[in-house]
């Protein structure tokens, strides 16, 4: 066995000098400097090292090739940004994976302009000294909501993170049973009120929670009355949870305060049927929520970002809390989010891309979905291929950002299937590897190409990257 033979197993391993040597080095050298590359090298013979002791592969003629192939892809992948834009055809609107609510030309241009100099980030004009990070945004969050104060933090776990430590810490919550929502994996309502340092009592069961069962819960130790959007799910048949009306009434009585979770923000009704039910900001603090706080990059459409509104006693309590140091925000999100709450503010919302492709007729995803069709059947007719089939679908898209999880929502695509027997899946990793990688969906071993998040010039890529695989090789 040539494992065995000593002198055939480090014959067949190069020297680093080989290596350094071999043609493709040197472009990738100049990405990643001559250290970096010494040690990629170096962790590709090391792995080889381990797989050759394991039993797993055996040193032979071809080895130098494998190293190569190895030492080259990961060096690829090094030298690549990783964070990188990527089309999303997957027809989840606010897709938490793919960076939830893509931005607007009027706040890139606030980013940009913000971020390339010096700034007022901290920096009054009018009295030529200190100013407040919050002052940027809290009279338009005021504006938008109809509280009496508000203030941002880095994202909405964190907004209730600090709204809850600011209130309640040391203090008694309580919560519904049928509210203890954990959203992507790592936002779970009891852990953030451990955190808070305020102590939880659940009331109520799973599905049916009545407005006495908040009161018999109620201690000299309460502070507050917390009610939490279930975002993510939904639970059917008999079910009861109080209302915020109800809520309020009850803390009012007893001295508490009662603060909502709401996760999406939105801002203004909307007059599609998928969001009815759906509460803006403002009616719940109209409701006499002492305190909402919601995200900035789900419905509302911005970057993320965590909002609190609410009654200016406790939003003063919280910016005096230490907490607010540690979850400030970027003067590149701060950017992003006045400009977006400006283009409500002027009735632009419209323009907002969230908003938008859940606004966007059917008629028009029809229309769009058949223009990706034709330009994709005309593109394979010219390279000669045929073994795609596409075809023109109807699809179910998403809100996604964990909300209306039962809610359908119907859309348009194209679908492209393999006639050779090539799997979707394997179709799929391919368009994720090109130099616009293209993350779809999968339905029934096809490939599903949703229009309803494909932004203004998607479709001209996607063809594109269908030329780039198929121009150059009809196999694929
Ligand atoms: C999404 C969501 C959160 C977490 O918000 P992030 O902005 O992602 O931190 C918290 N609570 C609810 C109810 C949510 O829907």
């Amino acid at each position: 066995m040539m494992a065995n033979d000593p002198n055939m197993y480090y014959r067949s391993i190069p020297s680093m000098d080989e290596l350094l040597v071999l043609p493709w080095v040197a472009s990738l050298e100049a990405e990643l400097g001559r250290e970096a590359v010494k040690d990629i090298f170096n962790e590709v013979l090391a792995d080889f090292r381990r797989r050759v002791r394991n039993g797993d592969i055996q040193p032979d003629a071809s080895t130098m090739e494998m190293l190569n192939e190895l030492a080259q892809n990961l060096m690829n992948r090094r030298a690549r940004a990783s964070l990188c834009s990527v089309v999303n055809a997957t027809g989840v609107v606010v897709h938490t994976n793919l960076g939830r609510s893509p931005l607007p030309q009027e706040a890139l241009d606030a980013v940009l302009d913000v971020s390339r100099g010096y700034s007022t980030l901290e920096y009054s004009l009018e009295s030529g000294s200190r100013g407040q990070r919050n002052a940027h945004v809290e009279w338009l969050l005021c504006r938008m909501t109809g509280a009496e104060a508000a203030i941002v933090v880095n994202n909405n776990a964190g907004a209730v993170l600090l709204a809850l430590a600011a209130t309640a810490r040391d203090r008694e919550v309580v919560v519904s049973r049928g509210e203890m929502v954990e959203i992507g994996g790592s936002f779970r309502i009891p852990d953030i009120l451990a955190f808070s340092g305020a102590k939880m009592t659940a009331v109520g069961c799973t599905n049916y929670t009545h407005l006495r069962d908040y009161a018999d819960a109620v201690t000299e130790n309460t502070s507050l009355l917390l009610k939490v959007h279930p975002s993510n799910f939904r639970i059917e048949g008999f079910t009861e949870s109080v209302s915020r009306e109800e809520l309020a009434g009850l803390a009012k009585s007893h001295g508490l305060i009662v603060m909502e979770d709401l996760g999406s923000g939105l801002l203004e009704d909307m007059d599609v049927s998928l969001l009815e039910g759906e509460q803006t900001v403002r009616r719940c603090i109209e409701a006499g929520v002492d305190i909402v706080t919601f995200s900035g990059d789900k419905l509302l459409g911005g970057p993320q970002i965590g909002c609190i509104a609410g009654s200016r006693e406790l939003i003063d309590k919280m910016r005096g809390n230490q907490l607010l140091r540690a979850l400030r925000v970027d003067k590149m999100t701060l950017a992003a989010f006045e400009a977006i709450l400006r283009m409500y503010l002027k009735g632009k919302s419209g323009n907002i891309p969230t908003m938008d492709m859940l606004r966007v007729s059917d008629e028009e995803l029809e229309e769009k979905a058949r223009a990706l069709m034709n330009a994709m059947t005309e593109l394979l007719g010219e390279l000669s291929v045929s073994s795609l089939a596409v075809e023109l679908v109807e699809t179910d898209d998403a809100v996604g950002g964990g909300s209306f999880p039962g809610t359908r929502l119907p859309g348009w695509g194209v679908s492209v299937a393999s006639t050779a027997g090539i799997r979707a899946e394997k179709l799929a990793a391919r368009l994720r590897e090109t130099s616009v990688p293209i993350v779809t969906g999968i339905r029934a071993d096809r490939l599903v190409f949703h229009v309803r998040t494909l932004l203004d010039g998607d479709c001209e890529r996607i063809v594109r990257v269908f030329r780039e695989i198929y121009g150059e090789s009809r196999e694929a």
